[in-house]
């Protein structure tokens, strides 16, 4: 059986837009102040009437840490849920040390939704706006885009180097993505 193609998204500065305190991004920890990029929307239907699952693969330490309750960033993801067709979002929810397998870099979120809804990994591609969204993706065997906002860049070469989502969709869905 061959899977169905994935797009894997990053949420925090790929999906929603973070918040800035010192030059680095981080989630929102409120659901009033949980917003979503314009375009975002777009893109991510584009995806979908392209034929892409469209999977949210996102680290949440602050649920471990206590910065935040698990049922707030469900309800951030319910926001999503009802902007854009998504197939799943995956949550790690685990601390920075927890050494769990889910957290990116690591490729966990990528192949348990893999496993659960037939996606064909080497047919996806991971997008992120991190260095381990990148290395998540390569060691999950997808090909990677990233979104260069100006912090952490990854340290393999990404398939692609955006500035934002909706350039992520199109290279996903241009010609050359299809030979890259
Ligand atoms: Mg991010
Ligand atoms: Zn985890």
């Amino acid at each position: 059986m061959v899977g169905r193609r994935a797009a894997f998204l990053d949420r925090d500065g790929v999906l929603a837009v973070p918040e800035f305190r010192d030059g680095r991004s981080f989630a929102v920890r409120r659901l009033a102040d949980f917003r979503i990029y314009d375009g975002a929307a777009e893109a991510v239907r584009a995806l979908d009437a392209a034929g892409w699952a469209v999977v949210v693969a996102t680290n949440q330490p602050d649920i471990a840490n206590g910065q935040v309750a698990a049922e707030t960033v469900e309800a951030m993801h319910d926001v999503l849920r009802r902007a854009m067709p998504l197939a799943a979002i995956e949550t790690c929810p685990h601390a920075q040390d927890a050494g769990c397998d889910c957290r990116k870099p690591r490729p966990g979120m990528l192949t348990r939704a893999a496993a659960r809804l037939g996606l064909d990994l080497s047919a996806s591609v991971m997008v992120g706006d991190r260095a381990s969204d990148i290395a998540a993706g390569i060691a999950a065997g997808c090909r990677t885009v990233f979104v260069d906002r100006g912090y952490d860049p990854p340290q393999a070469r990404p398939d692609a180097r955006v500035d934002g989502i909706a350039a992520a969709a199109r290279w996903i869905l241009s010609p050359q993505a299809a030979t890259a």
